[in-house]
C-alpha cells in the first residue's frame, strides 16, 4: 500500500484516479478547493477508510504542505481547466497553474515523493502536424489571445518538473492528456462531449462551432487513469513526457451525428461561429491527434476503447443521472 496525494481529486479525472487508487488498496489524500471539482464526484469513496479529503486550494502553501505530509506519491492534477474558463479568466489560469506546481515540486524534493505531473495537449498549441509526438515544437499564438495562457502555463510546469528531475533527481513523470472523457464530466467549462450529450437529452439542437471540421480524439477516463498509474510504476518512465489519449480521430460534426444517432435521430445541428461561442479573442486548434507510441512502448498499452463504446457509456450515465433527479 502506498500513501498518495491527488491534487484536484474531486475533479473529473482526479475523482476517477482517486477511486482507482483506493480500489488498488492505497491510501489517498485528496486536496481540492471545489472550484471546478465537485464533492459529489467522490460520493462513492468519501466514507472509504483510506480516503481523506482536504478542502483547500493548491494556491495556499499551508494546505499544500499539510496535504503532502506522510505521502509517498503525488499526482498533481489540480489546475485551471477548460478552454472556456481559461479564455474567461487568464489571471486565475496563470496563478493556479504555475506557482503551486513549483511549491509542490519543492516539497516533493524534501519529502522524496514520486511525482506525476498532469499536463495537456494544449502545450502543442496549434502545431499543424497531423500527429503530435512528444519531441514536436510548441507553437502558441500571440499573448493577446488568452487561450494560449493555458498551454504556456502547463509548458512552464513541464520545464519546472524536468528541471527538478535533472537538478535534484526528483522522480517525475509528465503525462499530456488529450481530450479525456467519461461519466461525471460536465459541460460547464466548454467540454464538447458532455455539452453535446446534455443538449441531445434536452431535445437539441447540438451546437457545433465553426463548420465542425475540427478534429479531436477522445479517450475514456478509465483507460487514461490506468495509463497514469502504470507510468508511475514504471522506472523507465521517470524523467519522461508522454502523450496520453486515443489516437482515433473524429470531426466535431461526425461526433455530433454519432451522439444524435444514439439519443434521437430527429435532433438538429446548429453551426455557431467561434466569435459567438468564445468571444473575439478566440483561436481554435483545428486538429489534435497524438502519437502514443512512446506511451505504448513504455507501459505496454494505450487507450484503445472504440469511440462508439465511449459514447455509449457517457450517454447511458447521463441518462441515468437525469432519471435520478
Ligand atoms: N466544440 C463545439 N461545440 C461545443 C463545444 C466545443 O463544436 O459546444 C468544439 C470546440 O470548438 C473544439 C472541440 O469541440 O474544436 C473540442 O472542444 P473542447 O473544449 O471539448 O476541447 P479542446 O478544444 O480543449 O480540444
Amino acid at each position: 500500500m502506498a500513501r498518495c496525494l491527488v491534487t484536484g481529486g474531486a475533479g473529473f479525472i482526479g475523482s476517477h484516479l482517486t477511486q482507482r487508487l483506493l480500489a488498488d488498496g492505497h491510501h489517498v489524500t485528496v486536496l481540492d478547493d471545489l472550484s471546478t471539482g465537485r464533492r459529489e464526484n467522490l460520493r462513492d469513496v468519501e466514507s472509504h477508510p483510506e480516503c481523506r479529503f482536504i478542502s483547500g486550494s493548491i494556491t495556499d502553501p499551508l494546505a499544500l504542505s499539510e496535504a503532502v505530509q506522510g505521502t509517498e506519491q503525488i499526482y498533481h492534477l489540480a489546475a485551471a481547466v477548460g478552454v472556456k474558463l481559461v479564455a474567461e479568466d487568464p489571471v486565475r489560469t496563470i496563478e493556479t497553474n504555475i506557482y503551486p506546481t513549483e511549491n509542490l515540486l519543492r516539497l516533493a524534493v524534501q519529502g522524496g515523493q514520486r511525482f506525476y505531473l498532469a499536463s495537456t495537449s494544449e502545450v502543442y498549441g496549434k502545431n499543424p502536424k497531423a500527429e503530435w509526438t512528444e519531441q514536436d515544437d510548441l507553437q502558441f499564438g500571440p499573448t493577446s489571445r488568452p487561450r494560449w495562457a493555458y498551454g504556456c502555463s502547463k509548458a512552464i510546469d513541464e520545464f519546472l518538473a524536468l528541471a527538478y528531475h535533472r537538478k535534484y533527481g526528483l522522480p517525475v513523470v509528465i503525462g499530456r492528456f488529450f481530450n479525456v472523457v467519461g461519466p461525471r464530466q460536465v459541460g460547464s467549462y466548454g467540454m464538447v462531449i458532455p455539452r453535446f450529450v446534455d443538449q441531445a437529452i434536452a431535445g437539441g439542437p447540438l451546437t457545433v462551432y465553426d463548420d465542425g471540421s475540427q478534429v479531436r480524439c477522445f479517450a475514456h477516463v478509465k483507460e487514461v487513469v490506468d495509463c497514469v498509474i502504470r507510468l508511475m510504476h514504471t522506472d523507465a518512465a521517470l524523467g519522461g513526457i508522454f502523450n496520453i489519449g486515443s489516437d482515433q480521430p473524429v470531426s466535431m460534426r461526425e461526433l455530433a451525428e454519432k451522439i444524435i444517432s444514439r439519443v434521437d435521430p430527429a435532433l438538429a445541428i446548429q453551426l455557431i461561429p467561434y466569435q459567438q461561442a468564445y468571444g473575439d479573442d478566440f483561436e481554435d486548434v483545428s486538429r489534435r491527434v497524438p502519437d502514443v507510441s512512446h506511451l505504448a512502448q513504455t507501459i505496454g498499452t494505450k487507450p484503445s476503447m472504440p469511440l462508439s463504446d465511449v459514447l455509449d457509456d457517457i450517454v447511458r450515465s447521463k441518462q441515468s443521472s437525469d432519471s435520478d433527479r
